[in-house]
């Protein structure tokens, strides 16, 4: 029964995060609080789009339920706190429908390299929700691009992979995927500066049908992906851990929508949310690198190695 670790010990903490923020040392244990972090981090990044331009499947958090339920989150926090901004308060997410290109949820799931895009119209609050969705597909290649270990200045990317003829290693972390880092094999049409573009250009086209509002929302809902894959252990202690191969991350696997909305909040990590999205990113990846452990990066006891066979992060240790 012992042997069920870790799935069984994932299981008894899950029970205790509507107490996270009152216990300080479970807290250490599992990301509860980073949940609202993202939420917290996300709503900032629609912040800053609106004010500032005023003018292997391994994919982190299920992409069908966890992620878009993040997003979704995140934004009924900004609803709830625009009407005290100086901008924002007249703003709505929830208004007329604009034209994009979709990758939904009903347009299916692609394990491998492949390109879905599809014309719809949705509010601006739907196409961000599904970028939640969109962002990990195709599953196989984004999965390759979602790890980002901040403590790693010249190798952050995923590592922790079986590289093979069919599996190329892109070495692009998440940062820079997001940051808007061009790869051959994959184009990365959703990136935050992308998203940016987008909406600076829709402003200056007057033909209801372009596309570009859809696109920009698209890549806000995709930016707030990647903030959400920060908050995952695994995602930034370079822990990869494809399904496929039995090898399962046991928080990933097992948050629901249910446990995202009870968290959603919950206390706010301590973090300057007041700057750069992307060095919001990377302090966001800091802080769940430093305070909490993944599967496969528990330290030995009394040596310099974790579970996989690795060097162990400095932090957290045993002694914490
Ligand atoms: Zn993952
Ligand atoms: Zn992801």
């Amino acid at each position: 029964m012992e042997a069920r670790w870790p799935l069984d010990h994932a299981g008894r903490l899950l029970r205790h995060i509507p107490y996270l923020s009152r216990i300080r040392r479970p807290e250490r244990w599992f990301p509860g609080t980073a949940l609202a972090t993202i939420v917290g981090a996300v709503s900032v990044a629609g912040i800053a789009l609106v004010a500032d331009e005023q003018p292997v499947r391994v994919g982190a958090y299920g992409n069908i339920e966890a992620h878009p339920q993040i997003n979704r989150s995140a934004l009924d926090l900004f609803d709830s706190e625009k009407d005290a901004h100086e901008y924002l308060h007249r703003a709505s997410l929830s208004g007329e429908p604009t034209w994009g290109v979709a990758w939904d949820a009903s347009d299916g799931i692609q394990p491998i390299l492949q390109n879905v895009a599809v014309k719809k119209k949705k509010t601006a609050r739907q196409w961000i929700i599904d970028g939640g969705f969109s962002a990990d597909e195709p599953e196989g290649p984004q999965a390759l691009r979602h790890f980002y270990d901040p403590t790693d200045g010249t190798t952050p990317w995923l590592t922790d992979i079986v590289v093979s003829t069919v599996v190329r290693n892109p070495e692009i972390s998440l940062l820079d995927w997001v940051g808007d880092k061009d790869d051959p094999s994959l184009a990365q049409d959703y990136s935050w500066p992308d998203a940016k573009e987008y909406f600076r250009s829709a402003l200056a086209d007057a033909t209801p049908a372009n596309e570009l509002y859809g696109k920009a929302w698209r890549g806000v809902g995709e930016t707030v992906h990647a903030i959400g894959d920060l908050a995952l252990p695994a995602h930034v202690r370079n822990d990869g851990h494809a399904k496929e191969l039995g090898d399962p991350d046991p928080v990933e696997v097992s948050t629901t929508a249910n446990m995202i909305e009870s968290q959603a909040s919950g206390e706010w990590a301590p973090l300057n949310y007041d700057q750069d999205v992307l060095k919001l990113m990377h302090d966001l990846a800091a802080w769940t690198n430093a305070n909490f452990l993944s599967k496969d990066t528990v330290p030995l006891s009394g040596k310099p190695a974790s579970a996989n066979g690795k060097s162990a992060y400095a932090s957290p240790t045993w002694a914490d």
